[in-house]
């Protein structure tokens, strides 16, 4: 699990596969249901302790770690993503940002996360989110739904859980979270009252449907393993280690409470303890990429890159296609002295998720080791743009444009960097 500031650190993402898969599985369902394409559609995890969850895209549902470690069910969970999924299908998204190539450029996604920042409560100056171009009233304004929009997300939302075969009184359960949050001072209230607005006749309308649903208990215990997987690793790394380790063993299977406990005593840390615990759980699921990751982690984090290499090239062998394992993978060649082959790994790893800072970061790193420089000025600037930093985009991409071939496909990019700064630079006079 990273952290990631983005941008100007208004707001952290916590990339993390394991996470990130286990939240896919419990949003297959119901995003089928909802008439998304599969594998569209990617749920991404905010470090804030408030409680939300919103949609800036038709690519993502931004929810906040707070919420994720609120929820007590599956069903819960799923509540959350029915709902953010049915804004996405009855097209309560602003045209504006819905737009695929604008949240598929580097400027592009630089101000959907400001955006998201905006979201979450952060202030939208601290955010960048101006000098992007959001204003704070704009964004204020399609963050938050409209309460004809709650209703029909309701509504859709119930119909996709039933389909999920997931219990929609979980949707009731919910809004009662969120219930009496509107008589509170806005600086009270969590931020998804203000970005989904809560009526007493919305609660109602939820009830009155989910009463008359015949709910048939098609759930499964696959949804109850990945919501405690995720749960489990999320707060594992977000909790003391003490708070972990007291009540780990009350984890529904053996795998996840090793899982927990791994993660503990590495923060604490322990390595010799956390290693000896990824020995037990790799030999429970040898073949499961996710712990792998999590082997390979701890393995670089203590310093132990040859051994990182190994255990990341083993999940990435049963991942070949996960950009987040391919990040660690490159990050443990680099500290390994192997910055040719991180270079391969990381090229792949942009190409699958090019918005990742950290992969961008490694990848300037392993450009300048095998002595291109422009490419290294390149990836460099297109990581400052990503994260709101403009002007310092702008000198690296000044850089780069220099040293690469004009008109070649990189030097291309170094011009999409510098028109996103010029046009920044000339909405600041
Ligand atoms: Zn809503």
């Amino acid at each position: 699990m990273l952290s990631h500031s983005l941008p100007a650190r208004a707001v952290t993402l916590l990339r993390d596969a394991d996470v990130e898969y286990a939240l896919g599985r419990l949003a297959q369902p119901i995003l089928n249901a909802a008439g998304l394409p599969s594998g569209s559609v990617k749920v991404v995890v905010i470090r804030d302790s408030s409680l939300n969850a919103f949609v800036i895209d038709h690519q993502h549902i931004f929810i906040h770690s707070g919420l994720l470690l609120k929820m007590q069910t599956a069903d819960e969970l799923q509540a959350v993503l029915a709902h953010e999924a049915a804004h996405m299908a009855n097209g309560h998204i602003a045209q504006r940002y819905a737009n695929a190539r604008f949240s598929n450029t580097i400027s592009g996604l630089g101000v959907a996360l400001a955006a998201a920042a905006a979201a979450s409560g952060a202030d939208p100056r601290a955010a960048g989110a101006l000098s992007l171009g959001v204003g704070s009233s704009a964004s204020r304004v399609f963050m938050s739904h409209t309460r004809a929009e709650e209703s029909s997300a309701d509504n859709s939302a119930i119909r996709y859980m039933l389909s999920a075969g997931a219990d929609p009184q979980a949707m009731v359960d919910l809004l009662n979270i969120f219930r009496g949050q509107e008589l509170l001072n806005q600086s009270r209230q969590d931020p998804y009252a203000r970005t989904h607005p809560l009526t007493r006749d919305r609660l109602r309308a939820v009830q009155a449907q989910v009463t008359a649903a015949q709910a048939k208990p098609g759930k499964t215990d696959e949804a109850d393993y990945w919501f405690a997987r995720a749960q489990g690793k999320l707060s594992a790394f977000l909790r003391a280690p003490s708070w972990t380790l007291r009540r780990a063993d009350a984890s529904p299977t053996k795998d996840i409470a090793l899982l927990r406990q791994a993660v503990a005593y590495h923060r604490q840390p322990d390595t010799a303890k956390a290693l000896a615990t990824m020995d037990k759980l790799l030999a429970m699921r040898p073949d499961d990429p996710y712990l792998h990751d999590l082997h390979g982690q701890i393995l670089l984090e203590s310093r132990r890159a040859e051994a990182a290499v190994a255990a990341y090239g083993r999940a990435a062998a049963l991942a070949p296609r996960n950009a987040l394992i391919l990040g660690g993978q490159g990050r443990a060649l680099l500290a390994a002295g192997q910055p040719k082959r991180a270079l391969q790994v990381l090229e792949q790893a942009r190409a699958r998720d090019f918005s990742d800072a950290r992969v961008l970061r490694d990848l300037a790193t392993a450009y300048a080791k095998t002595g291109n420089t422009g490419m290294a000025s390149l990836v460099t600037a297109e990581r400052y743009a990503l994260t709101g930093r403009l002007k310092d985009s702008q000198i690296h991409a000044k850089r780069a444009a220099d040293l690469l071939p004009r008109g070649s496909a990189p030097w291309l990019r170094s011009q999409d960097v510098l028109s996103a700064a010029e046009a920044h630079a000339s909405k600041r006079k």
